[in-house]
């Protein structure tokens, strides 16, 4: 079976945890902020924070919004369901923007039409979280613009998206958003087995998605209640969880962080494989938007006939070519329809769902087996 996705372990990665699982920490050592830092510079962030899973990652930085049962949240409806649930966890409502057909991302025009309605009806969201699909950058300018009209914040969903530039500048820096946040899952760009990072340029948010990631607890941060009490003592000032990234993870990180480019540069090589092999047939491949680059997490095509979906997916996985579809609308997940979502509350994005198929991609994938994809495609369409 031709595998979606795939990760890739190299001896030096064997060699990065087997170091950590002989030192003296396994957890809270050195190698968290070395990968934090590798990030932060990567990206051109002021600061990252590692943390156990991007699911996580979204959790606090809702917290360190303000994000409350008094808050409304906006995101995609065209994504894993973690961008949403991070806004249940805090107990706010959650409610979806309708996505661009052309990329599957959020449409800022849908995105200012909406706000305005909330505006004339008092619910604005407090916070939005546009999510890169695929590794395609949303237009974050436009999504910015619309949405500081309104003092909201933006998280950027982008745990398809390291590696990824918008108008030249790393995704993660953060230019036209508050947080910014990573997942390292197998199947990302780049693994740690689980984990995340959360980015910002922002000290203070910085400094509060620290304290959340340990329990509330930060030793430096702020002012003692108790300054005298001793070098044993800590204090916690408010409500967090343990959320921390173990050092064994960050070493993978920090390991495989060195072919970040290559990977990407390989991903790149053989989408446009799968561009030039397709351009004939009844589909379209979701490219990226011409001002930006992609990590190119999923290989998104989108068939004219959305009726042959289900045959092409069966077909395909009868030939040992483990296709995926990247994503049910999470607005019609029974937890979300027990919120009282239904279907039509975003046309664009369940039109496009029914037509969407994911093809392999991973650094690891040969021409040959792009070839033999391509061919068996053509031969079902
Ligand atoms: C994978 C993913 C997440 C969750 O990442 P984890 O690190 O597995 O928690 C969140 N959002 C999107 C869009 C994802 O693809």
């Amino acid at each position: 079976m031709i595998p979606y996705g795939k990760q890739d372990i190299t001896q030096e990665d064997i060699d990065s945890v087997l170091n950590v699982l002989t030192s003296d920490f396994l957890t809270q050592g050195p190698k968290v902020p070395e990968f934090e830092s590798a990030i932060a510079q990567y990206v051109g962030a002021k600061h990252a924070i590692a943390v156990n899973s991007a699911t996580s990652a979204l959790h606090i930085a809702c917290m360190a919004l303000g994000v409350d049962e008094h808050s409304w949240v906006w995101t995609s409806p065209l994504t894993f369901v973690a961008s949403a649930n991070c806004a249940r966890l805090c107990g706010a409502k959650v409610d979806f923007v309708d996505v661009d057909p052309a990329t599957g991302n959020m449409c800022p025009k849908a995105l200012e039409l909406k706000l305005a309605h909330a505006a004339s009806i008092g619910k604005l969201p407090k916070v939005i979280i546009p999510v890169h699909l695929a590794g395609h950058s949303c237009d974050m300018q436009a999504i910015q613009q619309v949405a500081s009209q309104y003092d909201i914040a933006i998280i950027e969903d982008a745990s398809h998206a390291i590696g990824s530039r918008y108008h030249d500048k790393h995704v993660g820096c953060c230019q036209f958003s508050d947080i910014c946040v990573f997942s390292f899952h197998p199947v990302k760009i780049v693994t740690t087995a689980e984990g995340g990072v959360l980015t910002t340029q922002n000290s203070n948010l910085a400094s509060k998605l620290k304290s959340m990631r340990s329990h509330g607890i930060d030793k430096n941060c702020r002012q003692l209640l108790r300054p005298d009490e001793g070098d044993w003592y800590y204090e916690q000032h408010e409500l967090g969880l343990n959320y921390r990234m173990s050092d064994i993870h960050a070493a993978l990180g920090v390991s495989q962080l060195a072919r970040l480019d290559n990977y990407t540069a390989k991903r790149n090589e053989l989408a446009k494989q799968y561009q030039q092999r397709l351009s004939k047939l009844p589909l379209d491949t979701i490219e990226p938007l011409s001002n930006s680059y992609s990590a190119r997490h999923l290989l998104l095509i989108k068939l004219h006939n959305p009726t042959k979906r289900k045959q092409v997916f069966n077909a395909m996985r009868q030939a040992n070519i483990q296709v995926h579809v990247h994503y049910f609308p999470v607005h019609l997940q029974p937890y979300y329809l027990a919120q009282g979502f239904s279907e039509g509350d975003a046309p664009q994005a369940e039109a496009l769902y029914n037509q969407l198929l994911s093809l392999p991609l991973y650094p690891e994938l040969t021409p040959t087996q792009v070839d033999y994809i391509c061919d068996t495609l053509e031969a079902l369409l």
